[in-house]
């Protein structure tokens, strides 16, 4: 390690809250873009508002949707019915995890939380490109993780990939899920066993960029910010 690196070491890892849970179906939507609770709501009138307070239109009526949705793409939202809600999906709609007992024994020997749950496979079977949000609300993916990882440091990631390396098996990272490149989804014919491994829980800063700091401290924060900073 350089010697400046050095001096960016922290004493001990700060321990931040990650801001997507474990469970992301509770703050994002499963089957599109966003949060739960940030969406456009049709009222009478019609009218139409944005809920949630997430972004500077929270909560405001937004006078010109109706008549840009029906001269962009002849929809009158008086008259058009929302979509159905799409229920969670069954377990029975995707096949069963493609891993052996002996495998998950083993995972299970790591402590390091997982899942096989269908819904947890799914969610992170893919990015955010249109294709593949059209797919989850109206068709299924030939192919999804078998389990999810969740760990919390490094040492976790060594024991991942060594379990692995000795069993054959795939690891397709996952961070925040917003690629638009195709690239976290599952390759449709590998027959080896996918493991997900979520990166969301990894809420530790270990180390941070002084010279950077200092730069936005002196150029960018207020006379607050940077107190607080200090
Ligand atoms: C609304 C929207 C706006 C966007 N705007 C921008 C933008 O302005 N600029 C921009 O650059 N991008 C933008 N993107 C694209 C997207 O946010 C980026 O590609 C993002 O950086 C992907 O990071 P992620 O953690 O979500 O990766 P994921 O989607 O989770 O993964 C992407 C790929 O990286 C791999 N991967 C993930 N984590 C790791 C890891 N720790 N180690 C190794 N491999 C890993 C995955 O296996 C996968 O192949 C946007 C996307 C959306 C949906």
């Amino acid at each position: 390690m350089s010697k400046s690196n050095q001096e960016n070491q922290l004493k001990g890892p700060i321990i931040v809250k990650s801001v997507i849970p474990k469970n992301r179906q509770e703050l994002i939507k499963w089957n599109g873009w966003g949060y739960n609770d940030s969406k456009f709501v049709i009222k009478e009138g019609p009218e139409v508002y944005f809920s949630g307070k997430r972004y500077l239109i929270g909560e405001l009526r937004l006078p010109h949707i109706v008549g840009w949705v029906r001269d962009t793409f002849n929809i009158d939202i008086g008259v058009q019915k929302p979509k159905k809600i799409q229920e969670l999906p069954n377990e029975d709609k995707y096949p069963k995890p493609n891993i052996t007992d002996e495998a998950l024994e083993q995972i299970s020997k790591l402590g390091i939380s997982y899942s096989t749950k269908v819904i947890d496979r799914l969610i992170r079977a893919h990015g955010q490109t249109l294709h593949e949000i059209y797919t989850i609300q109206n068709s299924t993916f030939e192919r999804i993780p078998d389990v999810v990882l969740w760990p919390t440091c490094h040492d976790d990631v060594v024991k991942i990939v060594t379990f692995a390396q000795e069993n054959n098996t795939v690891i397709i990272p996952y961070g925040g899920g917003t690629a638009v490149s195709g690239a976290p989804e599952c390759p449709k014919h590998e027959n080896r066993t996918i493991i997900c491994l979520d990166t969301s829980q990894m809420n530790r800063i270990l180390w941070y960029v002084h010279q950077l700091y200092y730069y936005l401290l002196s150029k960018e924060l207020s006379k607050t910010e940077r107190y607080w900073a200090n």
